[in-house]
């Protein structure tokens, strides 16, 4: 679906803000930064809005955050005109929210679709950043809001023979919006992630043939999907400002229940029940049951054998439910996968589970896969392989600092931002959700919007004191910079190979990239931060080069 911009904003020049993406964040940035009267440009690389739920559309793509908290809460008349139809909306329902919201706040005449930002450079005289894009324009603006998100430039399959494949392949997070059969065909998954677990069980309904090529077995839990429960949607409707300030202040900003005490406050007997209750109940809270359970390997342990337990009730086949039971890495200290009939996938006669740890896949043929045990004969080859997690995106923007240089030229041993917002020797570019905030550990709806009014905020106290340049000093950067280590330096996560994880290639180090401290700690210290006026923020006026830090 293609949304031309009719105001022309292809024909702006100069604007005061260019937002990159119009997913979540971007949306609400274009918002909320044009009620603070400031001119807005909106370059999204799609044909329309959605962001990664414009491209993810694969079969079973469901947002697995429950949609009473995935969702925005700016507005109460939004929250209370939109009704989810299930616990978890689909991609479809998704997308049509976020079109609802284009359409309602009039965002669409801002932003210039079918355009990518190809590179963005810093100039300290005029004090802007000079934009181009991959449709031929050039502008200028004061301030770039990179709301690209930090799952969302794909890890490309790289196996060897696959243009040689005859038959097709598509990519989950590159779904075609063509349709793409599956009926009575033999399809081949590779990865089995979050994605993966989702589109495994939609397309083993439809193919002939399904072949699962799982490399890392992980834990899964059930969605317990179902119709939305309205009294809950109601009861949040009527309190809307209220819940968005609990939200800030809750460390998953979200609902779902907080860890119970320690595993040994309760008897052997009370935490089968416990986990039980959680299983019943689905979603994320069982990657924290226990208060623990992300530190203690012990605890960890009871979690992580109650869900294996569960995979071998459920999965028929013994060998197979032994291949699919995760014992490399602790429960959680992976992104917990979400699904809906995963497991129960393996008990069809159609479905196959390939272990490609054991035999890995040597390449692709004309006919399908070669592993090192045997060959696959596939007419549909669809790969989940994840993202270039944090920076993939950035790096794709290509924007450059007065020095030449990208963000991730001084990351090369792991981020460094201050509050994940920004990062020192880039002024006024912000950065929402990045490496530093609690970003992939949080619901992003809810975070999105939180970092774009603290960007709000900052550049309201600077249209206020007549600053135009706002950057990180060195030190607050590395002041926190050492707190986000601090706060991950006792988590099992830390340990575990994982996209959240920076590895060191000299020296092996681990720099776990999200705050783990929780959105709540955050929230108290973003705000502490702006109240102080923006303490450990640099500031500089036209005419001043590098004034004193804030605060
Ligand atoms: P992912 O968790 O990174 O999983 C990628 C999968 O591909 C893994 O199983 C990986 O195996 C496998 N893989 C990669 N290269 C491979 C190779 N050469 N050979 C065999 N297997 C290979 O990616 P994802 O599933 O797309 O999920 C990423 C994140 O997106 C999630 O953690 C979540 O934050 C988000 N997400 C959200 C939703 C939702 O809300 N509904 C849905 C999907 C995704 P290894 O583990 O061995 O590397």
């Amino acid at each position: 679906m293609t949304h031309p911009s009719p105001s022309g904003a292809s024909e702006q020049t100069e604007v005061d803000v260019v937002v990159v993406g119009a997913g979540f964040g971007g949306l609400y940035a274009l918002y909320r930064l044009r009620e603070l009267g400031l001119s807005v440009l909106g370059i999204e690389a799609a044909s329309g809005v959605g962001g990664v739920w414009y491209h993810n559309r694969y079969p079973g793509a469901r947002v697995d955050v429950d949609s009473v908290d995935y969702c925005y809460y700016f507005s109460p008349e939004l929250y209370r005109e939109w009704r989810w139809s299930e616990r978890y909306a689909g991609q479809p329902e998704l997308m049509r929210y976020l079109d609802h919201v284009a359409d309602r706040f009039a965002l669409r005449r801002h932003i210039l679709f079918d355009s990518r930002m190809i590179r963005a450079q810093w100039s300290p005289g005029a004090r802007r950043y000079q934009v181009e894009t991959s449709s031929g324009q050039r502008l200028t603006c004061r301030f770039l809001v990179m709301a690209t998100g930090q799952l969302s430039a794909p890890r490309r399959p790289d196996f060897p023979g696959l243009d040689r494949f005859r038959g097709e392949w598509v990519q989950t997070s590159r779904w075609p919006e063509r349709p793409v059969a599956l009926a009575g065909r033999r399809i081949g998954v590779v990865g089995t992630g979050s994605t993966g677990v989702q589109a495994v069980p939609v397309l083993a309904a439809q193919a002939s043939q399904l072949h699962v090529f799982q490399r890392s077995p992980n834990y899964s839990v059930p969605a317990q999907n179902g119709p939305l429960d309205a009294s809950l949607w109601r009861a949040i409707g009527a309190r809307v400002p209220e819940e968005r300030r609990e939200l800030f202040a809750h460390p998953a900003a979200s609902h779902l229940p907080r860890p119970r005490g320690p595993a040994a406050d309760f008897s052997e007997a009370q935490r089968a029940q416990i986990l039980e209750e959680q299983w019943a109940l689905g979603g994320h809270g069982m990657g924290f049951v226990f208060s623990d359970q992300t530190v203690s390997r012990q605890t960890n342990d009871i979690v992580a054998g109650f869900v294996r337990s569960k995979i071998r009730e459920i999965v028929a086949d013994p060998a197979t439910a032994e291949k699919l039971c995760p014992y490399d890495h602790p429960i959680g200290t992976r992104r917990l996968c979400i699904d809906t009939g995963y497991y129960e996938s393996f008990n069809r006669e159609n479905v196959t589970l390939v272990d490609v740890r054991e035999s890995p896949i040597e390449r692709i043929t004309e006919t399908g896969i070669q592993t090192a045990s045997g060959h696959h004969e596939l007419d549909l080859i669809v790969f989940a392989l994840g993202f270039h997690a944090f920076t993939g995106a950035l790096d794709g923007a290509n924007i450059r600092n007065e020095a030449g240089q990208q963000p991730s030229d001084l990351w090369r041993r792991g981020p460094r931002t201050l509050l994940g917002l920004m990062t020192a020797g880039f002024p006024n570019l912000f950065l929402p959700t990045g490496p530093g905030s609690p970003s992939v550990l949080a619901n992003m709806s809810v975070q999105n919007e939180y970092h774009v009014d603290w960007i709000a905020g900052c550049l309201g106290h600077m249209a206020r004191h007549g600053f135009d340049t706002v950057e990180p000093t060195a030190k607050a950067q590395d002041d926190w910079t050492a707190h986000v280590a601090e706060v991950s330096r006792d988590i099992l996560r830390r340990n575990v190979q994982n996209y959240m994880v920076h590895v060191n290639e000299d020296d092996g180090t681990r720099i776990f990239m999200p705050y783990v401290g929780g959105m709540d700690r955050y929230v108290r210290q973003a705000d502490a931060i702006a109240a102080a006026g923006y303490r450990g923020f640099r500031f500089g006026r036209a005419g001043e080069r590098g004034s004193a830090p804030a605060g």
